[in-house]
């Protein structure tokens, strides 16, 4: 059975659960979620106190991927009814910024679509990044492809202090989400831009026709690349991507808060995130669902819609949770 009070203490002192207690947290009795919760809290209170992080998203290319990923409506094949650009106006990143300034919500975080960039389209962000920056100190995460080094250089230089790389879902698992880049491209991106200086945000997503033991696969490597933020999304299957018809039954709230109790305690100290997703399937949970996670994106995600800022704020406060 489950030790998850020798869970909490092992985790508090920087020991991620071993596979076998990682596979127990996924498939406790849901009578038990309680004092999971309360394990998950101890940690959560302790590096986090009552705070939860808000964030908003903004895109600065959209659309036109040459890649596969089957959850991703930029993907090559996805008939997805989305907006398409290039570039994305300074003016609108700034909009975006304006925002999140004026209701001191925790960080931008801007997404592009695509695998690679040209130097002269990193070099073209960059200076985006920079006025960014140069008009407001809120940090600058960026949700962004392969990065050779010296690009990587250049946008730490510019400002962005955090990027999102996520392993999206158990090593055995990936071929069947993505076939055009692998797993260990994956986590040689997240080691050099960990050489280079950068935090890291990395996670993944659930509800994607994945067992038990590819989630454990994944925060068994998730463990491993110790990032300082880690978002978990559960599945929205969007309408023109291959998982649009995906079964998401599984994603019941009591597993949800389950593999959000998994990820503290993989990652005491992160931020540890409810990304896509948690407006559909932990709607009515959010009390429980802050026990275990101290950060939310409001207003959107890059291809599918979200919760308005005011809303989100109201229910952190609802929930007995302070906005940051
Ligand atoms: S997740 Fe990124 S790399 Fe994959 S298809 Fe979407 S935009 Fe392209």
């Amino acid at each position: 059975m489950l030790d998850i009070k020798r869970l909490t203490e092992k985790s508090a002192k920087g020991l991620p659960p071993t596979r076998e207690e990682a596979l127990g947290v996924l498939a406790l009795p849901d009578g038990r979620l309680d004092e999971l919760l309360e394990g998950a809290f101890a940690l959560r209170q302790a590096h986090k106190g009552m705070k939860v992080g808000v964030q908003l998203l903004s895109s600065a290319r959209s659309g036109g991927c040459t890649q596969d990923c089957a959850y991703c409506a930029q993907a090559k094949d996805s008939t997805a009814d989305i907006e398409t650009y290039r570039a994305a106006d300074y003016r609108r990143l700034d909009a975006t910024r304006a925002r999140i300034d004026a209701l001191k919500l925790a960080r931008h975080c801007i997404g592009l679509s695509g695998l690679r960039f040209t130097d002269e389209e990193i070099e073209e962000f960059a200076a985006k990044v920079a006025r960014l920056r140069a008009s407001s100190p809120t940090p600058i995460c960026c949700s962004i492809g392969f990065l050779t080094e010296a690009q990587a250089r250049r946008l730490k230089e510019a400002g962005v202090g955090r990027i999102n790389h996520n392993l999206n879902t158990g090593r055995r698992h990936y071929p069947k989400i993505c076939t055009t880049h692998g797993y260990d491209e994956r986590l040689a991106n997240l080691a050099m831009l960990r050489r280079v200086g950068f935090e890291l945000c990395c996670g993944g997503i659930v509800g994607m026709g994945e067992g038990d033991e590819d989630v454990a696969d994944l925060f068994e490597d998730i463990a491993a690349v110790a990032p300082e933020a880690v978002p978990v999304n559960f599945l929205i299957p969007l309408a023109g991507t291959k998982l649009a018809e995906a079964e998401t039954a599984r994603l019941t709230p009591a597993y949800c808060l389950k593999v959000l109790c998994l990820a503290r305690f993989t990652a005491p100290r992160a931020d540890v995130r409810c990304a896509a997703g948690r407006e559909v399937y932990l709607a009515g949970h959010e009390r429980e669902m802050f026990m275990a996670v101290d950060s939310v994106f409001a207003s959107g995600y890059l291809t599918a819609g979200g919760q308005g800022v005011e809303d989100t704020l109201r229910l952190i406060r609802e929930a007995g949770f302070e906005p940051e």
